[in-house]
């Protein structure tokens, strides 16, 4: 793996990626398994992404299976879940029991995503054709007659490396700069009218193997295991509420907390000590306009963004990279890297990514809102039908793969699928 020194430097590659997270890291390792070169420009030095979500359903965890990564980030750490509850004091309103699921993806995964990172970043490193530039931030796109023809990344705004590529691939996350360069506008949508305060616990011995939503009032917290012996509470609030919620500092918060977790309430007691202990993020929607230029793709949440709910976001930006890959391989094979060849991969994902904004904005509406007796008549019927029947299976199905499972292109795992890549 070439690191990066260099103060003004050219570097040429076939593809350079934007952003190490799942898609981009992902994307990254089918690539150099056929024999393509990549950049891979990341603006962090190392993984530390607590505020990120980290439950990973199990068409994410197939697409890692393939990449031969999942046992190895597993190893680094993580929880089993036996699958969804959403529970309101003593009551269970939902129960989605991944067990129904054929094995062995039959859990969700409760995986640290710099656990997940690291095993894809070492991976990659492993490999032929990468270079890896952390710490550097894309600052402007080149282009040639209207198509993308690289980026100027900066390091510290000291060290510019201009990198020439085929195709600059989009993988920066929601508030994508890559996405901004290009002027393409994140097409941002109401799905959700919530923050989430975020923070975890240590919780040794007090594992509860699932992922809980406890309902309290107009409030819903979020509950499940991580790694190591831990507990991750996200507490989902009304937007712009949070300076009244804390407003009696942490011991205010602590009360109302442990109200809506009583089986937690000593955790909470002992472990909350100051407002530093939460972060606090905003949650929101987004599907950009479109996810494509010549020479140019968007992917993950850069391309249409998601919130925690139903768990869906990683699992997306990995689907997303297994299912772009044959397209960018097909296009640097046919020396073509036009819109109109990449727009395959935005007609194939679009609408994955809708039906999924679909999905959280009913279950926003059914699980989250206080919503009167019309949504307390919702909650009852969904939960009823997903608890128990057939259909319940396939909504289970449908939430831990999406329509049908993505599989990754491994038959173009080889040096010769896109000739004359590495000798460019
Ligand atoms: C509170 C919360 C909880 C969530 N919980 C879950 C969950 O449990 N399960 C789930 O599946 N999804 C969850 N999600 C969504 C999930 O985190 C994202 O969908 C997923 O991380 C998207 O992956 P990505 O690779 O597209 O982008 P990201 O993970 O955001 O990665 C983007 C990368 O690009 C880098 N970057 C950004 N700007 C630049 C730049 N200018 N130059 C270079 N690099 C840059 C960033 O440092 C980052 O490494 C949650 C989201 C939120 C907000």
């Amino acid at each position: 793996m070439a690191r990066s020194e260099w103060r003004d430097t050219t570097v040429h590659t076939d593809v350079l990626v934007v952003g190490a997270g799942p898609a981009g890291l992902a994307l990254t390792l089918m690539l150099l398994r056929s024999g393509v070169r990549v950049t891979l420009a990341e603006r962090s030095t190392a993984f530390r992404r607590d505020f990120h979500g980290e439950i990973l359903q199990p068409g994410g965890q197939l697409v890692l299976d393939q990449l031969g990564v999942l046992e190895g980030a597993e190893r680094r750490g993580a929880h089993t879940l036996e699958g969804f509850q959403v529970v309101q004091g003593h009551r269970t309103l939902l129960d989605i029991d991944y067990r129904r699921l054929p094995a062995p993806h039959d859990r969700l995964l409760a995986l640290p995503q710099p656990h997940l990172l690291a095993e894809l970043l070492a991976t990659c490193a492993r490999l032929p054709g990468f270079t890896y530039l952390d710490g550097h931030r894309v600052s402007a796109l080149t282009e040639d007659d209207g198509r993308c023809t690289g980026a100027v990344v900066t390091r510290l705004g000291t060290r510019r490396v201009r990198v020439r590529a085929s195709v600059v691939v989009g993988a920066d996350g929601r508030f994508s700069k890559t996405r901004k360069l290009a002027g393409i506008d994140a097409g941002r949508t109401d799905v959700f009218d919530q923050d989430v305060v975020w923070f975890t616990v240590p919780a040794p011995g007090r594992a509860t193997g699932r992922v809980r939503i406890h309902r309290a009032g107009a409030a819903a917290v979020l509950v499940h295991d991580t790694h190591p012996d831990r507990l991750r509470i996200g507490w989902t609030l009304p937007h712009g509420s949070y300076n009244r919620v804390t407003a009696e500092g942490i011991a205010g918060i602590k009360r109302d907390l442990a109200a809506a977790l009583p089986a937690h309430a000593d955790l909470l007691h002992e472990h909350l000590t100051g407002l530093g202990d939460l972060s606090l993020l905003d949650v929101f929607a987004a599907n950009a306009p479109t996810w494509t230029r010549d020479g140019l793709v968007l992917l993950g949440d850069a391309a249409h963004t998601h919130g925690p709910l139903g768990a869906q976001g990683i699992n997306l930006a990995l689907q997303d990279a297994a299912v772009l890959h044959p397209v960018l391989v097909a296009a640097l094979a046919a020396g073509d890297v036009r819109r109109a060849r990449l727009v395959a991969f935005e007609q194939a994902r679009r609408p994955v990514a809708e039906a999924v904004t679909r999905m959280q904005r009913v279950q926003a509406k059914a699980f989250f809102g206080t919503g009167g007796r019309a949504a307390a008549f919702l909650r009852a019927r969904a939960a009823a039908v997903v608890t128990r029947t057939p259909v319940g299976a396939r909504i289970t199905s449908r939430i831990a793969y999406g329509r049908t499972p993505v599989q990754v292109h491994t038959d173009l795992f080889t040096a010769g699928a896109v000739p004359g890549a590495r000798a460019a």
